[in-house]
């Protein structure tokens, strides 16, 4: 899986290739975007070419061969979810002590090493980054660079403060990438040691030739909503499950229904009593909270006149009829009252009775 595999972001990629050319490759790099714009794959196909023991050359620019040992090693990490929950699952099976101190690494090559969040708070800790500092200043021992990746940069005070002292004296031959969609959230002090460089989100016409590759049981109209629905990243894209999410979309719409005039509220008792309590009642209540942001979202679109952004593009007509029967102020007082049942749920409100009340208040708005 050579460089040109990778999707989107042509020109951060040539960026980079030109820098590894010259061998000039910054010693600690932010690679930032949104969710499934690609940033670990970008990190690891870096880290595969600065070891590859081929070094092939692709149109004038270094890329990796993806068949030597030290490719094929760094590769085993590429499913990084699975990985992570093989490291998780291990240390769940040690020792209580043991557990205490044991960080979530993972290694499948011994110069590239993945620091994920540490669960259960999915921030980087401090030993993890300590466990970094005991081996960066070591020359790597079967490649040529050795490569940190913080696969999500969300770092607790301490982890970050260790991790500046790093990157001051970083060694010449190790490369640290910082992975985030946020990097606001960084330090300052973190990130002016930093060359950043952005993904930006793919564009719908980019997610679904990508669709049409990897998801060749949708129909084209299904890939162009697909596309449109996963904001751009294409992780998502490839788990999208459209199923799922229009049968979510079936029971938002039931929920706003009231608000756009339905005077029939049988089919909308029937929705919201199928929100019971337990672990499946939870991410039924979630996607369904997640559809109805990208409803109150198109449906301001449509009002603002740019109905091209719109995201459920399948139901267009639809959404026009129903912004008519809605003005700015109650787009915006939903949003509240959405963000209210949001948090209801995080204090375990009935989730019937609080869909019931939600879609009371916005018919009332
Ligand atoms: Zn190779």
């Amino acid at each position: 899986m050579p460089f040109s595999d990778f999707h989107g972001n042509p020109d951060v990629v040539r960026t980079i290739r030109e820098m590894l050319a010259r061998d000039r490759f910054p010693h600690a790099v932010i690679l930032s975007g949104p969710p499934g714009s690609g940033k670990f794959t970008l990190a690891q196909m870096i880290a595969k070419t600065m070891n590859c023991l081929e070094r092939p050359t692709n149109d004038g620019l270094p890329d990796f061969c993806g068949r030597c040992a030290n490719c094929v090693r760094i590769a085993e990490a590429d499913n990084l979810e699975e990985r992570f929950a093989e490291a998780v699952e291990a240390r769940e099976n040690l020792r209580d002590a043991d557990k205490r101190e044991t960080r979530i690494l993972v290694q499948t090559h011994p110069d590239v090493m993945i620091i994920p969040p540490d669960p259960p708070q999915m921030l980087v800790k401090v030993d993890q980054v300590r466990h970094v500092i005991g081996e960066i200043y070591y020359r790597p021992s079967e490649g040529r660079e050795g490569v940190y990746i913080f696969s999500d940069a969300d770092f607790m005070k301490e982890a970050a403060n260790s991790l500046l002292k790093v990157l001051e004296e970083p060694p010449d031959f190790a490369t640290i990438f910082l992975l985030t969609d946020n990097p606001s959230a960084l330090l300052p002090t973190i990130r002016s040691r930093c060359i950043t460089l952005r993904l930006t989100p793919l564009s719908p016409a980019e997610v679904e030739d990508y669709l049409a590759e990897t998801r060749p049981e949708l129909k084209p109209r299904e890939r162009g909503l697909v596309a449109r629905l996963c904001g751009g990243g294409l992780g998502r894209a490839r788990s999208f499950n459209l199923e799922h999410y229009l049968a979510a979309r079936h029971d938002a719409l039931a929920l706003l229904a009231p608000a756009m005039g339905a005077r029939d509220h049988s089919d909308l008792f029937k929705v919201t009593e199928s929100y019971r309590a337990g672990a499946d009642g939870k991410s039924k209540m979630d996607s369904t909270i997640r559809v109805l942001y990208s409803l109150l979202e198109d449906l301001l679109f449509v009002k603002s006149g740019t109905p091209e952004m719109v995201r459920n593009q399948d139901m267009l007509a639809e959404l026009k009829r129903m912004a008519e029967q809605v003005n700015f102020d109650w787009i915006v007082s939903a949003t509240q009252r959405l963000g209210e049942l949001e948090s209801g749920m995080r204090r375990n409100l009935l989730r019937s009775l609080a869909l019931d009340s939600f879609s009371a208040a916005l018919e009332k708005a």
